[in-house]
């Protein structure tokens, strides 16, 4: 529902003051943010008790997903109700938690984040932000130069880091306007120009005692935990962006021709669109997959225990990670394929495909470079399979010894997507493999082999891709009717023999990295028999997936 009511605003709203927005007018964005508010789409995860809706993640990714319906305002949109609030809802006290998040619901203060410096973002712990109490012990004084704010320009609040005694990574709310406070000038951006990015400069800064938020040296908990949020619900914006781009591809498509025929009648214009949507479909199913697992496990949590929730959001760190990156690829892929099939029309403003293209790029930078969060993804589960939480050491044992006692019996099940729940057990096979030679050969030096964790880091995505693709479709497409089931069992089918050809590769290079001789023979032999499939006719798959677009006007699944 609430995903209904932000599409309704995007159109009727947003879009029809795009050209202001994009002249970067602060007052349109603010005006925008406070109809927003009025509607409660500022308030989604906001606990009702301070002015908001409380809704799950999963509303929080719908509403996210329509917002992409304009990139500047999605990001303007991500920064004040993501970034900028969650670190006062999972971590303010309860007189900072009254303070701001009324307003901040209702779009009446708008806020910002600030982690990165010019010398630290993708390292953020190594900030020069200095904090220190003041001589009468009622004031922080921050000293330092922050950078790429979103929001800058007009926020009211900034939610800053800093080191206590340039030491101890601390986390403070700062209000516009305090003494000491000052902004630099825009960023002149590549995209989402209708955003504002600006850096926070603290010369002397006098904030009061009490603005310090969560544990003094504690801000760490704060950052990291908040981007995990950040990072899924990134996932879902872009690939609303990615299906809106699908159906501007569709539109320019049927009405463009050449050679005496619409070019969507042309074989290589087909695979563009059914390809867009195979990859948009993957990006949805892994978002709402990791939202409701969350949610899930959010419903466990302990009432009014925010640390508790955060505890049980962490625990999907992994997934948050895979979904940020993977998405954002996708979008990417998507919108790349967008400006290629408006051909010199997608590279002019009178067609939205370029700023698609332009708004997109910066999704790879933020919220973690794509490279960071690719180094997480391993790094976290071996410090989970450590500390016993994931049975990943066990698993990849019993496979080794299932290397070593040759093939299992292969199971002949020929039911709905049979050969692809096969296909991905195979693939997360190949994983733990991979994982465990990794460790094996590298132990704790491993993390010095970023090329290895990279390789592993994109097995596990696109596995991770692939189990989400097949379970969604196995438990939705029958129910939606026989043409959506077979237009879902296309895409799945299609998605499946790329995505075990893309692991297949990752795998190889990964293990003749680790290893030479006998032992990488036998490891090349596991890798062929778990990847071992039927070949099908992906053209035939990709086609039809176009002509349901095609018929539909755009993104035809689900
Ligand atoms: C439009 C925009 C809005 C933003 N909004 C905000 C905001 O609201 N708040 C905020 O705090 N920040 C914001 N940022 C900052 C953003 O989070 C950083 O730009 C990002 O984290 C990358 O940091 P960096 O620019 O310093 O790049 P660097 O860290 O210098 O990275 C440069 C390259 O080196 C790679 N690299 C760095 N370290 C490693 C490593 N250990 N291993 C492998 N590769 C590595 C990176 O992946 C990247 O490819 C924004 C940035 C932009 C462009």
């Amino acid at each position: 529902m609430v995903g209904n009511s932000d599409a309704e605003f995007m159109e009727k709203e947003a879009m029809p003051r795009l050209n202001e927005s994009l002249a970067l007018k602060y007052e349109t964005t603010r005006e925008l943010l406070k109809k927003a508010g009025d509607l409660g789409l500022l308030g989604i995860e906001i606990p009702e008790a301070y002015g908001g809706l409380g809704l799950d993640k999963v509303s929080g990714c719908l509403v996210s997903e329509k917002s992409a319906r304009e990139g500047s305002f999605a990001v303007s949109y991500m920064g004040h109700t993501g970034i900028g609030s969650l670190p006062i809802v999972y971590f303010g006290t309860e007189a900072q938690k009254k303070k701001y998040l009324p307003k901040f619901a209702s779009g009446e203060w708008v806020s910002s984040y600030s982690l990165s410096e010019a010398s630290s973002a993708s390292d953020a712990m190594n900030a020069k932000a200095k904090a220190v109490l003041s001589p009468d012990g009622k004031s922080w004084i921050l000293n330092g130069e922050k950078m790429w704010l979103t929001n800058a320009g007009f926020a009211d609040v900034y939610i800053t880091f800093a080191k206590v005694d340039g030491e101890h990574f601390s986390c403070f709310i700062i209000d516009k306007g305090s003494p000491g406070v000052s902004l630099g000038a825009e960023e002149k951006k590549t995209g989402i120009k209708g955003s504002s990015t600006r850096p926070l400069i603290l010369s002397d800064a006098v904030i009061p005692k009490e603005n310090l938020l969560g544990e003094i040296g504690k801000g760490h908990k704060i950052a990291f935990n908040i981007l995990n949020v950040g990072r899924f619900k990134l996932g879902a914006g872009v690939t609303g962006g990615a299906k809106l781009a699908i159906g501007a591809c569709v539109a320019y498509g049927k009405s463009r021709q050449a050679f005496g025929h619409p070019i969507t009648d042309f074989g290589l214009v087909k695979h563009k669109l059914g390809e867009m949507a195979i990859q948009a479909y993957a990006s949805e199913s892994i978002v709402y997959r990791t939202a409701g697992m969350i949610d899930r496990n959010l419903a466990g949590a302990a009432a009014g225990d925010p640390a508790d929730a955060l505890k049980r959001i962490e625990e999907y760190d992994v997934e948050c990670s895979m979904v940020k990156v993977f998405c954002s690829e996708v979008l990417d892929y998507v919108v790349d394929e967008t400006v290629q099939l408006h051909g010199g029309a997608g590279y002019v403003e009178d067609y939205p495909a370029e700023r698609y293209w332009r708004d997109a790029r910066v999704n790879r930078i933020f919220e973690g470079t794509n490279e960071i969060n690719r180094m997480l993804v391993p790094g976290r589960l071996i410090r989970r399979a450590m500390k016993g939480e994931l049975p990943v050491f066990q698993k990849a044992m019993a496979l080794m010894e299932e290397l070593t006692s040759g093939p299992a019996s292969a199971s002949d099940d020929d039911g709905f997507l049979a050969a692809e729940v096969r296909m991905t057990s195979g693939a997360k096979k190949v994983a733990l493999m991979c994982l465990g030679v990794a460790v094996q050969k590298f132990g704790q030096e491993l993390t010095d082999h970023q090329e290895i964790l990279g390789h592993f880091a994109d097995v596990a995505m696109e596995t991770y891709a692939l189990e989400s693709a097949v379970l969604r479709a196995q438990k939705h497409a029958l129910a939606k009717g026989e043409d959506q089931a077979r237009l879902q069992e296309a895409a799945v089918r299609c998605f499946a023999q790329d995505a075990m050809d893309r692991i297949e590769v990752s795998a190889r290079r990964l293990l003749a990295a680790v290893d030479e001789g006998d032992m990488l023979r036998t490891y090349l032999a596991a890798l062929k028999r778990f990847t071992k499939r039927d070949v099908v006719n992906t053209v035939a798959l990709r086609r039809q997936v176009a002509d349901a677009a095609l018929e539909a006007g755009g993104y035809p699944l689900g």
